[in-house]
């Protein structure tokens, strides 16, 4: 294989037709095994103190790329707590449900949830890259309901008859998991329904395995003859390496508006400072900060929470610390609201 010329390094391999490996095989090369993935940071003789004791129902899922940008050494890694299943989750704590987001009363059928006004997301996949411990899809029976079965055929229906609906959200799972071809299935028959402008993807892939923005799939979005979002999801800053870097400048080069989603998450990002370098890491990227969420109250994920005070603290301070642009938005999900709510409440109309 041609070496890429030194020239041309800020181009994502995908683009100067050096490929590496694909990015379907890297992710069959992910970590599964917890006690494999200590070893590999050197923390093998701390598994006893580290590792939940029993089965969390929830794998181990993780990418090598993204264990590559984890400190070795360092059980209080930001980017390790963010996947390893420790004791913590096996505690049970009041007012953490299976269904805290209220999703299961919102599926209309087809993998389509529509809670929110001129908005339906799809669910369009349940795989998902990396396997968050935090996130409130652990306990979701998603992978029987997709948008994607059967060529998107009830999904489109759905949205053909609703011509109320201006953006379709790309959801999951992570929707990137499918193949650029099923994709493109969507976007042609999206393309039938004149009401919908937008396609947003929300996507955590290109953090976790920034390979699957290859050649493929850019060449597909910037065709894709409508105005397109993608809103990645990065907690930290040090999940933003260089190959991370290079497909977001790619994802911007094909046409979409970038942002960003995070959790609040405690020992992980709950100080001004790893906010704040987040923000600007994000903005080196073209990526603008759109919301900080506090925790869904998930059962198995009480250990990560930031109590509300301490978290419109942060706010207050980093919005002192930065300019305005760079400040996301805290909300909170609650089930039944007509839009994620505002942090404090206060904010929002009753
Ligand atoms: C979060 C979410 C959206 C998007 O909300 P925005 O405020 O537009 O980002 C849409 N539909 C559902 C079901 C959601 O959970
Ligand atoms: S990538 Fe997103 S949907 Fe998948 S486990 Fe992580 S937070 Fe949840």
């Amino acid at each position: 294989m041609i070496p890429a010329s030194p020239l041309f390094s800020h181009i994502p391999a995908s683009r100067t037709g050096n490929d590496g490996p694909g990015w379907q095989r890297l992710w069959r090369e992910a970590i599964t095994d917890p006690m494999a993935l200590l070893e590999m940071l050197g923390l093998g003789r701390h598994a006893d103190r580290l590792l939940a004791p029993a089965d969390t129902g929830f794998a181990l899922r993780v990418p090598q790329g993204y264990v590559a940008r984890m400190r070795h050494g360092d059980a209080e890694d930001p980017l390790l707590l963010q996947v390893l299943p420790g004791a913590g989750e096996l505690l049970e704590s009041p007012g953490f449900s299976v269904d805290a987001v209220g999703d299961l009363a919102a599926r209309t059928g087809h993998g389509v949830l529509q809670k929110y006004h001129g908005r339906a997301l799809l669910i369009a996949t349940g795989s998902c890259a990396i396997h968050c411990r935090y996130c409130f899809r652990r306990h979701f029976p998603y992978a029987e309901q997709t948008a994607a079965s059967a060529r998107w055929g009830a999904a489109i229906e759905h949205l053909r008859g609703d011509t109320s609906i201006s953006e379709v959200i790309l959801s999951g799972g992570d929707p990137l998991s499918l193949s650029t071809p099923k994709l493109a299935e969507l976007g042609e028959a999206l393309c039938g329904l004149p009401h919908v402008r937008r396609l947003r993807i929300h996507t955590r892939l290109p953090i976790v395995l920034p390979q699957r923005v290859d050649a493929e799939w850019l060449d597909w979005l910037e065709r894709l003859p409508m105005q397109k979002v993608v809103v990645v999801h990065a907690n930290h800053a040090n999940e933003i390496d260089e190959s991370v870097a290079e497909a977001c400048a790619a994802m911007r080069g094909a046409g979409a508006v970038l942002l960003n989603q995070s959790v609040l998450l405690r020992r992980i990002n709950d100080t001004v400072e790893t906010l704040a370098s987040l923000s600007e890491r994000l903005f080196d990227c073209g990526v603008l900060p759109y919301y900080l969420h506090l925790l869904d109250r998930v059962r198995g994920t009480a250990h990560f929470e930031v109590p509300e005070d301490r978290a419109t603290g942060l706010l207050a301070d980093l919005r002192e610390r930065l300019p305005g642009y760079l400040v996301p938005r805290l909300v909170r999900e609650v089930a039944g609201a007509a839009s994620k709510t505002p942090v404090p409440r206060e904010a929002l109309r009753t």
